[in-house]
């Protein structure tokens, strides 16, 4: 049972007693209303897509509504003009980032004891959501994604001990982790990553490298994958990786940021090492959990994907929004240019991909939070909105013209960051495998 509510200030609040009564919950309590409301007395249509922010999203249950609500006041706070300032400038956004920490949204998924707030996937991808749809995009959401979701292998996996020492500084905003799992060498081939460490007396001595570390320019810690048994020695390849949660050392780990497309408020950036010392009470799960790093990352795997497609929808629908206003306020041949249906047709498509997309975003949602553990859903729902949101953008940009192709209007900075919910953190190609394999039945090609 879940026990936290949203303040009417759009704070989240911990720590109810678990059996208060129904009625005595406040009136936005999300405890008490995970389940779809009750059929309606009069009609509940989706808003408009030039709406800001839409809450009567018809499918919703009341207690994502009241997340969409509370995120929707933090982040109106930060207009486009602020992420085009911050992507532009490579700034870390700090302020969203510190107003939702003094709000309680950095726990949202992580457990009570510990100071989070032990809500779902299905309300977390409605927070991420809306920070992505008010304009912020994956600026915005990855400011905060490691905090929501990275450390739940630490939640499933990690000691009592492990858990009292480094979820609370996460939650309150005090320490930020950053993610180091793909590699210059092996990409999207895990099991094979090069990066070793070896156990040395109280210590592990990791060596190897790392990259498209996102946020290791201000991180303190990071959640590191590295093979603690050689390849050859495993029964398997999955066994013998092993995952540590520590201080990221600059004294022994180089950190060089990537410049890139897009996404720039928040740093990529690749990552070497070489005798770094990594205490052994930073192996998450204990010492008897050496070589099961990689099941603890697959365990967060569906959640994530969940996570980004819901990041992506918000990006589509974003652009959907400036496509639709501005197609209605332009006027050329005499008339607005949405009245046309080379462009009305189009956005008519997108709104109908990014709804189709986001059914599946949030059935895949509740399946997880309901203990499905299978990956189908969870990887259709990423690709579908990655590519729904893609398509968006680009029609987006297309309906404004040359205006499109011009900053101030903020479409263009949609692409660029649309393009990366393609790419992270698995690529279309790799669902497309996956879903070939394991829904079709057919051979693996690699
Ligand atoms: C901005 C950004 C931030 C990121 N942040 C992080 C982070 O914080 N932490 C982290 O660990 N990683 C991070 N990543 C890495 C990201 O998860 C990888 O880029 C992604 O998984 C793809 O891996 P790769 O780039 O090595 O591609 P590669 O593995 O080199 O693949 C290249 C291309 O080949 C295709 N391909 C490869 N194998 C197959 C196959 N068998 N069948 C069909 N196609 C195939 C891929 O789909 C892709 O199109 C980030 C990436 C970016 C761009």
């Amino acid at each position: 049972m879940r026990r936290s509510f949203i303040h009417s200030t759009g704070t989240l609040v911990s720590g109810l007693s678990r059996h208060r009564p129904r009625s005595f919950l406040p009136a936005l309590n999300v405890a008490a209303s995970r389940h779809v409301s009750p059929p309606q007395t009069r009609r509940l249509i989706h808003s408009r897509a030039t709406d800001f922010l839409p809450i009567n999203l018809p499918d919703w249950t009341d207690s994502q509504r009241s997340v969409r609500e509370a995120i929707a006041k933090i982040v109106s706070k930060y207009p486009d003009e602020y992420w085009m300032d911050h992507d532009t400038e490579h700034k870390f956004p700090w302020e969203l980032y510190k107003d939702l920490a003094a709000n309680g949204w950095l726990g949202i998924c992580l457990p009570e004891e510990f100071g989070g707030s032990a809500l779902g996937i299905s309300e977390a991808a409605v927070m991420l959501q809306t920070i992505s749809e008010s304009g912020a995009c994956m600026n915005g959401a990855s400011s905060v994604h490691m905090n929501i979701f990275g450390l739940e292998p630490v939640a499933k996996f990690g000691t009592t001990e492990q858990k009292e020492r480094w979820l609370p500084p996460l939650i309150q905003g005090q320490e930020r982790a950053c993610f180091g799992v793909t590699e210059p060498n092996t990409g999207l081939d895990t099991l094979k990553l090069q990066s070793t460490a070896r156990r040395e007396g109280d210590y592990y001595i990791a060596k190897g490298s790392k990259i498209f570390i996102s946020t290791a320019q201000v991180a303190q810690k990071i959640l590191l994958l590295a093979r603690t048994t050689p390849l050859d020695k495993v029964d398997k390849p999955s066994r013998g990786l092993s995952l540590f949660y520590t201080d990221l050392n600059r004294d022994a780990v180089k950190i060089t940021e990537i410049p890139k497309m897009g996404r720039s408020a928040v740093d990529t950036n690749v990552l070497f090492f070489e005798d770094w010392k990594i205490p052994a009470e930073d192996l998450v799960g204990g010492f008897n959990a050496e070589g099961d790093g990689f099941k603890m990352i697959l365990h967060g795997m569906n959640a994530e994907r969940v996570l980004v497609a819901a990041e992506a929808l918000g990006i589509g629908f974003a652009a959907l929004r400036r496509a639709s206003q501005y197609a209605g306020e332009r006027v050329v041949f005499g008339k607005p240019i949405g009245t046309y249906q080379g462009i009305q047709h189009p956005l008519a498509e997108c709104w109908m991909q990014l709804e189709s997309a986001r059914l599946v975003v949030y059935l895949a949602g509740r399946m997880y939070d309901e203990g499905y553990t299978g990956g189908e859903y969870a990887n259709a729902a990423k690709f579908l909105a990655s590519e729904a949101a893609f398509k968006a953008a680009e029609r987006a940009i297309m309906t404004h013209g040359g205006m499109g192709y011009a900053k101030e209007y903020h479409v263009e900075r949609y692409l660029r960051e649309a393009t990366l919910s393609r790419i992270a953190p698995v690529s279309a190609e790799m669902i497309k495998n996956y879903v070939g394999q394991q829904v079709l039945g057919l051979p693996k090609s690699y």
